[in-house]
């Protein structure tokens, strides 16, 4: 535990309601006493969502207490860190020039975000226009050899002008030639 961190005097009780039982969970996290009918669910934060809301860093968070809860839906999954949503806001502030700070930080990142995904989206459909265009081109090539008759015959016809039997390619000479 870190030196910044006030002590504080477990005589004076509860923070919110001034009762002299505390919650001892809480305290050996966090250092604040708050008794166990003031706890509630909202004074946490997951990890996830201090970092996302909050813009704090792995970090960031290593400096404040934290409690660790298992996941009462998923019982195998690794157990989630809990902080302090005051201490947690606290940080954020601190980190980056209060509240406004933060929302300007905010409002960055998410105009960042957007506009990353829109210029994702422009490289995936340029990619996909190559794609098409380079798919065209092998149609092309595979027409003009299958028009040259570089191909496997499709039939043979009789030429009566040389008096031979002649190779027919894809849809080539075949329709020109009159079979007798
Ligand atoms: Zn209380």
């Amino acid at each position: 535990m870190d030196g910044e961190r006030v002590s504080y005097d477990t005589r004076n009780g509860c923070m919110h309601c001034g009762s002299l039982t505390f919650s001892s969970e809480y305290y050996n996290a966090f250092k604040v006493l708050v008794c166990n009918s003031c706890k509630t669910q909202d004074d946490l934060i997951s990890k996830g969502t201090a970092k996302s809301l909050y813009l704090l860093t792995d970090t960031d968070l290593k400096k404040l207490g934290s409690i660790s809860k298992s996941n009462p839906q998923k019982k195998n999954w690794s157990p989630m860190r809990l902080y302090l949503l005051s201490q947690v806001e606290e940080a954020a502030h601190k980190k980056h020039g209060g509240p406004e700070g933060l929302e300007e930080q905010r409002r960055t990142q998410l105009s960042a975000k957007v506009e990353k995904r829109a210029a994702k989206r422009k490289e995936d459909s340029q990619k996909e226009e190559q794609a098409a265009e380079r798919l065209k081109q092998i149609k092309e090539r595979v027409e003009q050899e299958s028009k040259r008759g570089r191909h496997v015959p499709t039939g043979e016809v009789y030429n009566d002008e040389t008096g031979m039997h002649e190779k027919v390619f894809g849809d080539g000479p075949a329709v020109e030639i009159e079979l007798i």
